[in-house]
């Protein structure tokens, strides 16, 4: 049964299955995206996508994978949001780069 086909990979999201089918594509590995074609056609679905690969491509399929997956979980950056501060008198949230509260003046007390 050469056109047996594995599923391979449980994607978050449409875009991430297509996104790794091409992944696969590009590896030389034939996958297809089984799933989220019922979300499109509007179907209310929870099943996420799957990825299948013939059964002769599944063991390059998963190392193709694994390696993503190793990059992708890499921890994040630090984290980007700006630093703030909150105003001791109004409790608002004050941008880090201002030293005085933008509501109501109190100056940013020394930690
Ligand atoms: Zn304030």
């Amino acid at each position: 049964m050469s056109d047996q086909v594995v599923d391979v990979y449980v994607a978050a999201n449409g875009p991430q299955a297509h996104f790794l089918r091409g992944l696969l594509a590009d590896a030389g590995i034939d996958a297809r995206v089984v799933g989220d074609a019922l979300q499109a056609a509007g179907y209310n679905t929870v099943t996420p996508p799957h990825l299948w690969v013939r059964a002769d491509q599944v063991e390059a399929a998963r190392e193709v994978l694994t390696d993503w997956e190793a990059q992708s979980h890499q921890p994040p950056p630090e984290d980007r949001a700006p630093p703030t501060w909150d105003c001791p008198t109004c409790g608002a949230e004050v941008d880090a780069d201002f030293d005085l509260c933008w509501q109501c003046q109190t100056p940013r007390k020394p930690y």
